[in-house]
């Protein structure tokens, strides 16, 4: 029987109250099947662990982490933590460390979610997003200048690398052609006249080796335009860093809400753990009664279970929660229900017991 090692960091706020739902998910499908099992490490790391020690996780937390499979994450983030801190000293950490440089997030319309546009389909919100997840607009280099002086300047650099670059479209390029879909490249090449000229040129280059894979290129604005306007051109979608972050939250929006939105963070030559998280963060401001939605943190989950290559049951807790919200009787605040985190996490396992 195969062991899937995962590193739980549950995190801040509700991040400890969704991930409590997908380990319950995560635990049935692997009581439905002999072929594997979960072995689940919790990691305390987070802004209360900042608070008692002055730094986000341990100063050896990297290599802890690297012996396991994956990776799951909550949310971090909370008041009097500056989210830079956060976000640079632990999310971005991992993500960095493990070489994570393709970021996946489905921006699917499941059947019974609510679908904000009219005069669109719903059949039509079904897109792949594949964001550049390791260098671009965050980089994290830059320079300020004369600071606090009337003549201060502040540089924030992207970098671009050619390999950086060339692996991300190629990545989705090998998922078009995988999935039989399109393949969008977003990118701004009118403004950013270095980054987005070279982005363009590299995709272009990349296309070549991919005849079969029908492409289209749009303006960053245009897209966000479009996205809304008319959401069936993108099918799968290929961007930097910064516009993935943006335009990904768009596609939360469409796509029934931030309670549902999942992404992966992916390292494809596996020499690394990969890492599944809800793409929402701690919610303060519901944290702790039992309100969050746990719907993005299990499709998180169902993702994992994918890239273990138990894709049949990936594609169950995926159908159990598109049930969940045909049913309309069991859902959290956020999606006009009355239930609790845990009800619909109890909800989920059900039906997944009863698909598989
Ligand atoms: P952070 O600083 O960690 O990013 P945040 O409050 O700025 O946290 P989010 O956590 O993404 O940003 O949430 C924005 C708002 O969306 C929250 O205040 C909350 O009301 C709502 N929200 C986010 N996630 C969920 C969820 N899983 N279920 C219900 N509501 C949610
Ligand atoms: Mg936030």
């Amino acid at each position: 029987m195969k062991t899937f090692k995962i590193a739980v960091i549950a995190g801040d706020g509700i991040g400890p109250e969704v991930i409590d739902e997908g380990i319950k998910v995560l635990n049935k499908t692997a009581e439905l099947d002999s072929g594997f099992r979960f072995d689940f490490t919790y990691f305390p790391w987070g802004c209360e662990f900042y608070a008692k020690h002055g730094k986000m996780m341990d100063d050896n937390g990297i290599e802890q982490l690297k012996e396991f499979d994956a990776i799951y994450l909550g949310a971090v983030g909370f008041p009097g933590v500056p989210d830079h801190v956060s976000l640079w000293e632990l999310l971005l950490k991992i993500r960095k460390s493990f070489d994570q440089y393709v970021n996946i997030r489905p921006i699917k319309l499941l059947k019974g979610a609510h679908l904000p546009l009219v005069d669109v389909n719903r059949e039509d919100i079904n897109m792949l997003f594949i964001r550049e997840n390791s260098e671009g607009e965050y980089a994290g280099a830059g320079d300020w200048l004369f600071k606090g002086q009337e003549n201060e300047v502040v540089l924030q650099n992207s970098v671009f690398s050619r390999k950086g670059t060339e692996r991300i479209i190629r990545y989705a390029f090998e998922t078009a052609k995988r999935e039989g879909r399109s393949l969008t490249s977003i990118s701004k090449a009118n403004a950013l006249n270095y980054s987005m000229v070279f982005w363009d040129q590299v995709f272009e280059e990349v296309s070549r080796d991919y005849p079969e894979v029908e492409t289209a290129s749009y303006l960053v604005d245009a897209a966000a335009m479009l996205m809304i306007k008319d959401p069936k051109r993108f099918e799968v979608v290929v961007t930097s860093n910064l516009f993935g972050d943006i335009l990904t939250d768009l596609g939360a929006a469409l796509a029934g809400g931030i309670g549902l939105a999942a992404g992966a963070n992916i390292n494809p030559e596996r020499h690394y753990p990969s890492m599944f998280e809800p793409i929402h963060g701690s919610a303060p401001d519901i944290a702790g009664q039992g309100l969050a939605n746990p719907l993005a943190s299990i499709w998180s989950a169902s993702q994992m279970l994918d890239f273990f290559g138990c894709e049949d049951y990936g594609k169950t807790v995926l159908n159990a929660i598109e049930q969940l919200l045909l049913e309309q009787q069991v859902l959290t605040p956020d999606m006009g229900g009355t239930a609790s985190t845990a009800e619909v996490g109890d909800r989920v396992v059900e039906i997944v017991a009863s698909l598989a």
